[in-house]
């Protein structure tokens, strides 16, 4: 339960409940403990740095998508550091050897071209190939590494055994906010098709897309599929990396009614936009819940949520509540700290929102505002 005091937050803002996201880090501790699995935090899901010190203490560290993601896992958790790309660059790879434990390629072809340069900076990094195990029931293709045509990992078909010399593990990334019979689907057609190359590699990496933290899913089940992965191939390493699971109903983006009026419905413009803040409830697209509020309809009074920019579809939906909203209310969109401020920006010179964390003792602690300059700072 938040116990976050709405009367406090300056708008807009990003609010992190400290209580929350550690009850999340404990159960996926709990995950590691129990099933000889590591735990890393995708750093593309969640990166509120600030929090890193409880998340490190919780985590085995980060899995990051290039060069800035990697330095950033290294400054701020200093902790494993397993960093993958679609395809890195020549001018990024030196940096990138030296500052990861673990360098995942995409292709062969990116595997050969890097693999003796990063050995010879860093000798204890460990490399391994993405592969693409071409079976996914992610939602929407936006958020499908399997769909046809991928350009996410190597299929069976692109995979040649005499790669294995240079490899230490193998990659997988096929799910999205999913339960565990969806990674056991995708472990079945793993196996099938690298089963033989399994058992040469120190670890398999089952990437993110697992929704633990999620109240549903089925943590134990999860716990008996890893350990029993282990138990077929050896006691063979199993690395997690989930980023949404992290940052799940940990917190809410708080936003002040600016205007209220009428075109055909009642509309209220708030000082945040889904285009630049809540990118997913466009892109994916969802719904967010606001807190307290109903479908159109069901309370008294239902009104458009609008952005403050002039894209015309920046749009959160139609929300109903008990009570006229006025101008100065505040609307809490709820589980706003995943995959939001990471894909934050400046479109429209909007401000964005501040980030903060409300602390166990009920404390707010407004860990970073942004101004002018970061609008300004982005273009020239
Ligand atoms: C996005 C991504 C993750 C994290 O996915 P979540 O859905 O946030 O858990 C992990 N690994 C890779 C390779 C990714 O691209």
């Amino acid at each position: 339960m938040s116990s976050v005091d709405i009367a406090q937050i300056p708008t807009p803002c990003y609010v992190c409940e400290e209580q929350l996201l550690e009850a999340n880090l404990k159960l996926l501790r709990r995950v590691s403990d129990e099933s000889g699995a590591k735990v890393i935090l995708a750093l593309k899901g969640f990166a509120m740095w600030s929090t890193f010190d409880l998340v490190g203490s919780y985590l085995d560290g980060c899995t990051a998508s290039g060069l800035h993601e990697a330095r950033l896992a290294r400054e701020e958790m200093d902790k494993e550091v397993h960093t993958y790309s679609p395809a890195f660059k020549e001018e990024d790879i030196d940096e990138i050897a030296m500052i990861s434990d673990h360098i995942v390629f995409n292709t062969p072809s990116q595997l050969q071209r890097f693999s003796t340069r990063v050995k010879a900076l860093n000798p204890s990094v460990s490399l391994s190939l993405r592969v693409n195990p071409e079976v996914s029931s992610s939602p929407v293709d936006l958020y499908n590494p399997c769909a046809l045509y991928s350009r996410l990992g190597t299929t069976l078909k692109n995979f040649d055994p005499s790669l294995l010399d240079d490899l230490d593990g193998l990659n997988f990334h096929a799910l999205c906010e999913q339960n565990v019979d969806a990674l056991e689907a995708v472990l079945l057609s793993l196996e099938e098709k690298f089963g033989p190359y399994i058992d040469e590699m120190k670890y398999i990496n089952f990437g993110g897309g697992h929704h633990i933290t999620r109240n549903d899913y089925d943590v134990d089940r999860l716990i008996r599929v890893i350990r029993d992965f282990r138990t077929r191939h050896n006691g063979i390493k199993v690395y997690l990396e989930p980023g949404e699971a992290v940052g799940w109903q940990t917190g809410v983006l708080v936003a002040t009614v600016l205007d209220v009026f009428h075109n055909g419905i009642d509309i209220a413009i708030l000082d945040i936009s889904a285009e630049a803040h809540m990118p997913d409830t466009l892109a994916m697209p969802y719904r967010a819940e606001v807190k307290g509020a109903g479908e159109a309809g069901e309370k008294d009074f239902t009104y458009r949520l609008g952005g403050n920019t002039c894209l015309a579809g920046d749009v959160m939906g139609d929300y109903s509540f008990d009570e006229v909203l006025k101008i100065g209310d505040k609307i809490v969109f709820e589980d706003q700290i995943h995959y939001t401020f990471v894909k934050n920006t400046t479109f429209n010179g909007i401000r964005l929102p501040s980030l903060a964390i409300w602390r166990k003792d009920n404390s707010l602690d407004i860990v970073r505002e942004f101004g002018y300059e970061e609008y300004k700072t982005r273009l020239s």
